[in-house]
C-alpha cells in the first residue's frame, strides 16, 4: 500500500453514474492507471437528507507524486465536471475526497488524511471493505473489516452494480 491513493467518488446529481464515469476517466489521465475500482454503491444522502441519492463508489491508484498535488488535480477535475462549492452537503455533481494515501497521515484543514470521516460512513467503508478489507487504518489501527463491524451509522448501502 506504499503509494496507493484510495479516493472515494459521490455524485448525486444529474446523470451519476456518467459522472463517476468521467471522473474516472480525467483521474486515469491525470493522477495514472486505476488499480482497482469497487462496485458502485447507492446510498441516502448523509447529513442532510431531503435530497437525491449518492452513487459512490472507491478507486485505487498507485500515485508517486506528492498529497497536496493530487488533491490541486482532483479539485480541478471536480470543477470541470461542473461542481459548484454552495450549500454544505447539499448535492453534488461529482465529489472526489482523498481517504488514504498509503499509510500517511496529514492533518491539515486543506488535506486531512486519512478522510476523518471515513469510520463513522457506511457508504465509504463498505466499498473499502470490498477491495481492501485488510488494510490497517494508520490512525486507529483497525482494519476496514473491523471498522465496518463497529460502526454505527445507518444509512442503508446498496450495490448497484
Ligand atoms: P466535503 O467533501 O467535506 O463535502 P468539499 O468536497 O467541498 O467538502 O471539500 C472541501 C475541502 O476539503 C477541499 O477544498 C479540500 O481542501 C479539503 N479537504 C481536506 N481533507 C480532504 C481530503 N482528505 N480529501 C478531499 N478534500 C479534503
Ligand atoms: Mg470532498
Amino acid at each position: 500500500m506504499k503509494n496507493l491513493l484510495v479516493l472515494l467518488l459521490g455524485s448525486n446529481e444529474g446523470d451519476s453514474l456518467n459522472n463517476l464515469n468521467k471522473a474516472r476517466l480525467l483521474l486515469q489521465s491525470t493522477l495514472g492507471e486505476i488499480q482497482i475500482s469497487s462496485s458502485v454503491y447507492r446510498t441516502q444522502a448523509w447529513g442532510k437528507t431531503n435530497q437525491p441519492d449518492f452513487l459512490n463508489q472507491v478507486v485505487i491508484m498507485n500515485y508517486t507524486g506528492k498529497a497536496n498535488e493530487a488533491l490541486e488535480v482532483i479539485l480541478t477535475i471536480e470543477s470541470n465536471l461542473g461542481r459548484k462549492r454552495n450549500e454544505k452537503w447539499g448535492p453534488r455533481v461529482i465529489d472526489i475526497d482523498i481517504l488514504y494515501f498509503g499509510s500517511k497521515i496529514y492533518n491539515s484543514v486543506e488535506l486531512t488524511v486519512p478522510h476523518p470521516a471515513l469510520h463513522v460512513r457506511r457508504f465509504t467503508l463498505v466499498p473499502l471493505v470490498e477491495i481492501i478489507p485488510e488494510f490497517i487504518h494508520p490512525v486507529l489501527n483497525k482494519s476496514q473489516q473491523q471498522l465496518l463491524d463497529v460502526c454505527t451509522d445507518t444509512l442503508e448501502v446498496t450495490k448497484l452494480l
